[in-house]
């Protein structure tokens, strides 16, 4: 077993440098696999936002911008590369305190890591390419007239981030935020800061110039919404539930603050009789309760043919008993505790009511017996479900899966598509024409064909419906930070001539 490490003791970061919170509140740090107290995290107000904001702004300014948004692109690469470089240098220290602080198995925690390192590397690609874009021509009717277009970074950005990949999650929009040459502020979750303190840590060693980016862990209405709501923030990224989404858009919306929502969803995954059942089986698993069932895009509603279901289910179960449930930096967990007791209790009662309302706990459903402390649940399967429940229709964010059957391609589709959520969705079948369909007909920004849930920065991720809008990764994850200047030239000699020339 990896052994637990202290917590290091950090303050916010402002102006490239650790400050107390202006009114000295801290918040405990519970770890969910003992419930023990293990440190504490600052805890950031309005006052510290004013702070950070006006830091930010500087940096934005400073030398009119040359120093970081007017920088060569090259020049911000290389404090993205250096920081990328430090994520791998302390990399099993990070994974461990992210296992520790959201319960994530160790595992996944240090895939989470390289994925970090690897996102910053990404953009610092692109803010090396991001200058020989500039220009670039717009082709125009009129010959007396060439256009060309300017891409600049929006400003200051607010990123507000959750707790379930704390690291990952917060980079995916700090590296494009500052590859574009923003300058920023990241408030991430309550639940989850540790390695987000950390990352202060690493900018402070490689020297990023001060302001650039600042950091403040705090709690939502305290730090996040003064943040979404200051005027000398120019754009918010979110990412969070559906509910506090709407609450910062409604806020950006009072200074017509542009916002990109990453929000919640409600997956679904359609199984089709033709498929090797192992696969599959293991695919539907991975898709629910990798990371513990705390995914945004989750495929958590099985949709399984009817010719296949008994089999199909009879195998989830058992490969489901085999899955190690344990203190997440146990060698081989692949689950481990949720993030917080009161997401615990939240799982929890969404399995109750499902059960009052007539629903079947095939497996799973509560703390598994070997473990009793820490906010485990087991690997939970639930049929006998109808479209109306509330554990078909709501994003639980544990380890639950539900299932229903289908007989048609049709039925499963409109099953599938019959949801407020429009994340992400998976279809399992031999039948690659019948893949394309279905990728095409699902209502999702993310579609998995024979798999569920890897992701890539290359490649662009968001969802529709009320799983937000704005698309991160990949060049898209850039333009998120970028605005579009049109710079428009009249290039003949002869006079516009529309009005008469007074000497005339
Ligand atoms: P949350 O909405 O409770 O909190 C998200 C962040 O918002 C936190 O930093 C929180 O402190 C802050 N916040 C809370 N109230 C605020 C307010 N009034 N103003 C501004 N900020 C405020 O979400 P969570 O529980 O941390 O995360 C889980 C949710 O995130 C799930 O719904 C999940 O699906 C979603 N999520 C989505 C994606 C995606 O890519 N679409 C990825 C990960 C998580």
């Amino acid at each position: 077993m990896a052994m637990a490490m202290p917590i290091p003791s950090r303050k916010l970061f402002i102006d490239g440098e650790w400050r107390e919170p202006v009114l000295k509140k801290r918040i405990p740090i519970v770890n969910p696999s003992t419930e023990e107290i293990i440190g504490d995290i600052p805890s950031a107000t309005a006052e510290d936002v004013e702070l950070a904001v006006n830091a930010a702004r500087k940096a934005f300014s400073r030398n009119k911008g040359k120093d970081w948004p007017k920088a060569p692109g090259a020049v911000r690469a290389k404090y993205l590369r250096a920081i990328a470089a430090k994520i791998t240098e302390r990399k099993s220290d990070l994974a461990k305190l992210e296992a520790i602080d959201c319960g994530k198995p160790l595992d996944e925690a240090a895939w989470d890591m390289d994925d970090v390192a690897g996102c910053f590397e990404f953009y610092a690609d692109l803010a090396e390419g991001l200058d020989a874009k500039q220009k670039a021509p717009v082709s125009l009717p009129l010959e007396s007239f060439n256009s060309y277009i300017l891409k600049e970074p929006i400003g200051v950005v607010g990123l507000i981030t959750p707790w379930n990949y704390p690291l990952l999650m917060a980079t995916w929009k700090v590296a494009p935020s500052l590859a574009a040459g923003c300058t920023a502020i990241l408030k991430p979750s309550e639940l989850a800061s540790v390695t987000c303190l950390e990352l202060a840590d690493i900018c402070r060693e490689v020297g990023l110039p001060p302001g650039v980016l600042n950091i403040l862990t705090g709690l939502g209405p305290e730090a996040g919404a003064p943040l979404a709501s200051h005027p000398g923030v120019d754009k918010i990224a979110f990412t969070g539930s559906f509910v506090t989404g709407s609450k910062v858009m409604t806020a950006a919306a009072q200074l017509v603050k542009p916002v990109s929502l990453e929000l919640g969803g409600k997956s679904p995954i359609i199984v089709f009789e033709d498929v090797d059942l192992d696969k599959a089986a293991e695919w539907t698993l991975f898709g629910c309760f990798w990371t513990n069932g705390q995914i945004c895009s989750a495929t958590s509603r099985l949709l399984v043919h009817e010719s296949i279901a008994k089999e199909f289910i009879e195998k989830l179960v058992k490969w489901s008993k085999n899955i190690k449930i344990s203190d997440p930096l146990e060698e081989g967990c692949r689950l481990g505790a949720i993030v917080s007791q009161g997401q615990y209790e939240k799982v929890l009662k969404f399995i109750s009511t499902a059960k009052s309302e007539g629903a079947t706990i095939l497996h799973g459903g509560s703390r598994p017996e070997h473990l009793k402390k820490g906010f485990f649940i087991e690997p939970t399967i639930i049929t006998d479900v109808t479209t109306s429940m509330e554990i078909w229709r709501e994003e639980v964010f544990g380890p639950v899966l539900c299932v229903k059957t289908f007989s048609s391609e049709d039925e499963a589709i409109e099953l599938a598509n019959d949801s407020h959520y429009g994340l992400g969705a998976a279809v399992i079948s031999n039948d690659m024409e019948r893949c394309d369909r279905i990728s095409q007909a699902f209502e999702a920004g993310i579609v998995w064909i024979n798999c569920s849930q890897p992701c890539f920065t290359q490649a662009p991720w968001g969802g529709v419906k009320r799983s937000g809008f704005g698309r991160e990764l990949g060049e898209w994850g850039l333009d998120n930070y970028l605005s579009v200047k049109q710079v428009t030239v009249y290039n003949s000699s002869e006079p516009w001539g529309w009005y008469r020339s007074p000497s005339q």
